[in-house]
């Protein structure tokens, strides 16, 4: 099994976890880090006709924090479907946001992960870091509500608030960026993963509470 092809691009492969076949591994990751983080989310719960008349699936929708999180990889930079559904679903509000979440809903784009630096002892296989970005608009930032404590995204827009409480968090969290890698992606699977060579690499002492049934125990 791999999954990249001669030109080094990422091909979908099906992949399933937790019951669910997700369109690519990477979907199945993001999914696994949302559970990480303790995030909630429904895999492509809703058919979406936007008013370009386009028919969209969104990846994930994240109902507790008001997010949509369409997974593509470094190959698919360009994300229409997912600018145009950020486009409808902010907040216009003209005053003081009565939108269900703080600033509307918020699209945001999971990328493949930043790769760790180099081997990391009692990490199996060496995870990366949650990369993402918005495919339009302002910048999202990663934070967790020192209210609620519920891990989200959200954009620099006044008054800061938590999507989930409605907390004002300015001055009271710290907001990341991607690039500041705050946040463990977890892989279940190397990338072209083969059993036997995979055992045959593994360090015995620190795996005897692998189960190789199941992946969801590789918890950053
Ligand atoms: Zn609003
Ligand atoms: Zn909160």
């Amino acid at each position: 099994m791999t999954e990249s092809s001669e030109d080094g691009r990422i091909a979908a492969v099906p992949t399933e976890y937790g019951g669910i076949t997700f369109r690519s591994r990477l979907e199945a990751d993001w999914a696994q880090t949302l559970n990480g983080a303790r995030i909630k989310w429904r895999y492509e719960p809703v058919t979406i006709t936007l008013p370009s008349e386009c028919v969209y699936i969104p990846g994930f929708w994240l109902p507790e924090i008001g997010v949509w999180l369409e997974v593509k990889g470094p190959n698919v930079p360009r994300i229409e479907k997912a600018a145009e559904l950020a486009r409808v679903r902010t907040c216009c509000c003209e005053r003081e946001c009565t939108c269900r979440w703080p600033g509307g809903e918020l699209v945001i784009a999971g990328r493949q992960s930043f790769p760790s630096d180099g081997l990391e002892p009692g990490r199996r296989p060496p995870a990366g870091y949650v990369a993402w970005d918005t495919p339009v608009g302002p910048s999202a930032y990663y934070m967790t509500c020192p209210s609620c404590d519920r891990a989200q995204w959200i954009t620099m827009r006044r008054p800061w608030r938590c999507r989930a409480c409605r907390a004002v968090v300015e001055g009271r969290t710290v907001l990341y960026r991607s690039a500041d890698r705050p946040l463990r992606f977890v892989e279940g699977l190397p990338t072209g993963w083969e059993p036997p060579h995979m055992y045959a690499q593994r360090d015995v002492e620190e795996d005897q509470e692998y189960d190789p049934a199941g992946p969801d125990d590789w918890r950053a």
